[in-house]
């Protein structure tokens, strides 16, 4: 049985007062029995992990960052590796994400080298993986998305496989308000299912999928009730404190 994980990638968004702010709300939010079932965690900008970590210590939630260097140390100017976000408190990393590809021209290469480097390092990767519209629309959205994923583990022993997190985050839903139907995504959520389990049938069963592209309060329940959907990695509904609360709610 996979437990559900709700992840908030707050981006390049928030300031530390701001950021206290939502933190207590949501910390007091998601404090009871009811959220017992499902697993809990923040991605602020770089600067403010330290200071949510402390925030967090004593909570449920989990800290992570929204990236970091596939290096381990060394001349990187402007770089973060994976052995300082564990050394800090963090828990989770997301690689991979569909921004840090197209804006900042991040590879599969680059993916698979730091799903390897945060797995030394004791951390969580939640691998992003999404097809374009255009992808899409040529009938290639399976196709894209296993490679991404196939290519982001390649060469890993199957046994770190059920340590990883995959987010399915069609690229066309990402901000845009325009969500992936229940249908959409658990048919995508399923086909990577499949994909990993011509690497390991448990860590295929074991892995948890999580859906990402303008999940919000309303159309949560929705996502999550799909069978291969085992949580959401959330934008823009993360930095409101009632609707991540709500979301976690429905996880
Ligand atoms: P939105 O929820 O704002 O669409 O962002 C999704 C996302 O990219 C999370 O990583």
């Amino acid at each position: 049985m996979r437990k559900a994980l709700v992840i908030g990638n707050w981006k390049m968004n928030g300031l530390q007062d701001r950021n206290a702010e939502l933190l207590t709300e949501v910390a007091s939010g998601v404090a009871g029995d009811a959220f017992a079932s499902v697993d809990i965690g923040v991605c602020p900008p770089f600067i403010y992990l330290q200071s949510v970590v402390q925030q967090l210590t004593g909570t449920m939630i989990a800290t992570g960052a929204q990236n970091m260097s596939q290096h381990a140390g060394g001349a990187y100017t402007g770089e973060i590796s994976a052995e300082m976000l564990a050394d800090i408190g963090c828990s989770l990393v997301v690689l991979g994400h569909s921004e840090r590809r197209s804006l900042f021209a991040e590879t599969d290469v680059d993916v698979a080298e730091k799903v390897q480097a945060a797995l030394a390092a004791g951390l969580i990767p939640v691998v992003c993986v999404g097809e374009t519209l255009e992808q899409r629309e040529a009938g290639r959205a399976v196709e894209v998305v296993s490679q991404q994923l196939l290519q982001a583990i390649a060469g890993l022993d199957v046994t770190m496989l059920e340590r990883i997190v995959v987010a399915y985050e069609p690229v066309w839903a990402i901000g845009t308000g325009l969500t992936a139907s229940p249908e959409q995504a658990q048919e995508i959520h399923q086909a990577l299912r499949a994909a990993l389990s011509s690497l390991s049938i448990d860590a295929a069963e074991q892995m948890r999928i999580v859906y990402g592209g303008s999940v919000n309060a309303a159309n949560a329940d929705a996502l999550f009730a799909q069978p291969d959907i085992d949580g959401g990695l959330i934008g823009g509904a993360s930095l409101k404190a009632e609707d991540f609360i709500a979301i976690c709610r429905a996880a």
